[in-house]
């Protein structure tokens, strides 16, 4: 009842001055960012690592308008993918891209700029011995997403790709992009989207995240099921092994501190777990999206935001 409203608040300026004083330090923060620097990132996916399970950075930012910001985002991205490689971990972590971070709302040429920048990532994730994948921004943003993948994908076939299980589309996306060697990562949507294009009801939402497992997991590509909901968890499993997938031919993914002992269950079975990490200053947008997920949160985030600790 709760998720629309923390939404809408999530587009008020005001709101957003007022929560970004909120120092990264501040608990309610750091239970879903580790930090705001790359050294702080490389840390936290060394020990994920370490822990058996893998990683995707996320370098946060979004919805960017400003072609500077755009070039700066790339230029972290480098910069972390350089550490990971020289640290070693570049096989175990990958690399999450927000398109609107990079460019794609750029006033004349938003989508050409997003695809170059994008391809300066890919570039520097082959170099370093890893992959990219595209974040799913709101449903505005799918087709122009989807085109970008496609040409990313002709240099760059290793390129995960982001479906959402509420947009009514996303069960013919997921036949486009189930073929072999393609990556993608299911999730049920984080952003409020109107009825003509998206599922309204959790129970909708389900059943069509369920519908797109059973075309990814049944198809040839590599599936990446992204969601901390034990249901879907079970039901993905038990298609995995009705559609004779082994572990490793798929992958679970979780959010940084949502359901860690979950995640550490699974990997213990066998199971290949990558978790999400978002770092940066730019936290706003991300941390509203989760408090939307589990309003239970909402006192103590208000009590976080009156303390200011
Ligand atoms: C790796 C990853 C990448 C993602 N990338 C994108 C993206 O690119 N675009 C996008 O729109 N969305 C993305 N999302 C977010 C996603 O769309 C959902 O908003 C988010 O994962 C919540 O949905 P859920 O499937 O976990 O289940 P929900 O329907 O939110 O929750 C179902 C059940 O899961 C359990 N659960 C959920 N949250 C918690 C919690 N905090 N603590 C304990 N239990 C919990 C509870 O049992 C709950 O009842 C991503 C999610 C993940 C995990």
């Amino acid at each position: 009842m709760l998720r629309q409203p923390i939404l809408l608040l999530a587009r008020s300026q005001g709101v957003k001055k007022l929560v970004s004083t909120m120092p990264v330090s501040s608990s309610i923060v750091t239970s879903y960012v580790p930090g705001e620097t790359t050294a702080d990132a490389v840390a936290a996916t060394s020990d994920l690592v370490d822990g058996g399970l893998r990683v995707t950075l996320d370098y946060l930012g979004e919805d960017t308008t400003d072609a500077a910001h755009a070039d700066a985002t790339v230029a972290a991205y480098k910069e972390l993918l350089a550490d990971l490689a020289t640290k070693g971990l570049a096989p175990h972590a990958e690399v999450s891209v927000k398109l609107s971070a990079i460019g794609q709302f750029l006033p004349d040429n938003g989508h050409k700029v997003a695809l170059e920048n994008a391809r300066d990532i890919c570039r520097a994730a082959r170099n370093a011995g890893t992959t990219v994948t595209l974040d799913m921004e709101d449903h505005t943003t799918t087709d122009s997403t989807l085109s970008i993948l496609r040409e990313l994908r002709k240099d760059f076939p290793e390129t995960g790709a982001v479906l959402q299980a509420m947009l009514r589309r996303t069960e013919a996306d997921c036949r486009a992009l189930a073929y072999e060697g393609s990556r993608v990562r299911l999730c049920k949507g984080a952003y409020m989207e109107p009825e003509k294009v998206a599922f309204q009801d959790r129970i909708d939402v389900d059943r069509s995240y369920v519908r797109c497992l059973k075309v990814l997991l049944g198809g040839q590509g590599y599936p990446m099921i992204a969601t901390h909901d034990p249901r879907m968890v079970q039901i993905a499993s038990s298609l995995a092994s009705r559609f004779g997938r082994r572990p490793g031919t798929y992958e679970f993914q979780m959010l940084y501190g949502i359901r860690p002992e979950e995640q550490k269950r699974l990997a213990a079975a066998g199971e290949t777990v990558r978790v999400y990490i978002p770092y940066g200053t730019e936290w706003y947008g991300y941390l509203m999206r989760r408090l939307a997920e589990k309003p239970q949160n909402l006192g103590f985030f208000v009590r976080s935001l009156v303390s200011k600790k």
